[in-house]
């Protein structure tokens, strides 16, 4: 008799910044000796875990990313996709003891800094170990590993060459089963850029911290909102050309001699200074504004590291996308109009959830 729980290999956890992901496992392939034999707790976390959808005051499972019907080290299942906000780790491990985590001797794959973290928290709440895993050679493998379990993991925005593809461009599924060489744009709280050649073949390039947490932190700031999806919504409401100060604004027109429109934007936030401006704006000008600063200053230092590395491909992953095609449709446009057409902006099903599916699947090993 083989017991597939020993070592619990059916999570995986990535600890950020901000958000923690959690993917398990759930075999669906258990024969009535298995369940006879599965100790009474386990089961009662497994049937908690796949029979709700919110956990506690703020952890969710994204539904809409369940995996069906695939098959890790043999066994075949679904592996669901579950968030909170790192901020609630302790209110989590209370959640975790109250279903009766502490009773099992167990090891959990784990990554991101909160691995270090909250290490001594895990083991004193929960007697839980973790095995901790390095980020950026989780998120790595969690991304071959969605790739391969799922045919539409990859995808592109239709007509990023025009302006209209902001609006309106359609995402069309992208065969990333050939994926070297690749640029990854991991944006989380802050961004890390990577070359990837190949699956253990990559390096850190660059990075920026502008990112997911300077908006989410800006955008609080600027217009008192409270939440990141409260800010997306925001800002899908809002108008950043009333905020930014754009090359017509200094030109009347096109800056023709070095070929830029008008509608381009100069100078970020650059009409602020004006009391009457300030005036004019609203709450969701400025959630728009602040999205579309990050956004392209994302997209304009990995536009330079694609060039610099001559890779065509350019991945975007990690929650700020999360909910988010106002970020998604501007980096598939700014990465087509400065390549000329050359680079091509790339985005993944799982958006976030890459470093704890790499965890899980480094059990796979
Ligand atoms: P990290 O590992 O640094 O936590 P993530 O890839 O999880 O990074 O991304 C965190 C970012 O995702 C936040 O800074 C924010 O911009 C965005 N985000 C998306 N959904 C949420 C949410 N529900 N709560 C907070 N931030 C969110």
């Amino acid at each position: 008799i083989v017991d597939v729980y020993a070592t619990m290999p059916w999570f995986g956890m990535d600890i950020g910044g901000t958000l923690t992901k959690l993917v398990y496992f759930e075999p669906k392939d258990i024969t009535p000796d298995e369940l006879d034999q599965e100790a009474e707790i386990l089961r009662n976390i497994r049937r908690y875990l796949t029979k709700n959808s919110a956990y506690g005051k703020t952890g969710h499972r994204d539904t809409h990313l369940q995996m069906d019907d695939i098959t890790i080290r043999g066994r075949r299942g679904s592996l669901h996709c579950i968030r909170f906000p790192t901020s609630e780790m302790v209110n989590f491990l209370l959640l975790a003891k109250s279903k009766g985590m502490a009773e099992l001797v167990t090891t959990v794959c784990a990554t991101g800094g909160g691995a270090f973290k909250f290490e001594k928290e895990f083991k004193k709440e929960v007697n839980m170990r973790l095995a901790k895993f390095d980020e950026l050679d989780a998120l790595i493998k969690g991304i071959l590993f969605a790739e391969t379990h799922n045919p539409t993991e990859c995808y592109y925005f239709e007509n990023s060459s025009s302006m209209s593809c902001i609006s309106k461009g359609e995402k069309k599924v992208y065969d990333f089963s050939q994926p070297y060489p690749f640029i990854l744009v991991n944006v989380g709280s802050g961004v890390s850029i990577l070359a990837v050649w190949g699956p253990d073949n990559y390096k850190r390039i660059s990075g920026t911290s502008l990112g997911g947490g300077t908006f989410l932190g800006l955008c609080c700031l600027l217009t008192g909102c409270d939440t990141f999806e409260e800010a997306v919504e925001l800002a899908t409401e809002g108008d950043h050309t009333k905020v930014d100060k754009l090359v017509r604004d200094i030109y009347g027109g096109d800056y023709e001699r070095f070929g830029l429109p008008g509608e381009l934007v100069a100078a970020s936030f650059g009409q602020m200074n004006l009391k009457d401006k300030q005036s004019s704006v609203s709450r969701a000008d400025l959630a728009n504004a602040t999205l579309v600063t990050i956004t392209n200053n994302i997209g304009s230092i990995a536009k330079m590291c694609a060039i610099n590395e001559k890779i065509e491909k350019v991945v975007f992953v990690g929650n700020f996308l999360r909910v988010n095609p106002i970020s998604m449709r501007l980096l598939a446009y700014a990465m087509d109009y400065w390549s000329k057409g050359t680079l091509k902006a790339l985005f993944l099903e799982h958006e976030g959830y890459f470093g704890a599916m790499g965890c899980l699947c480094q059990f796979n090993n």
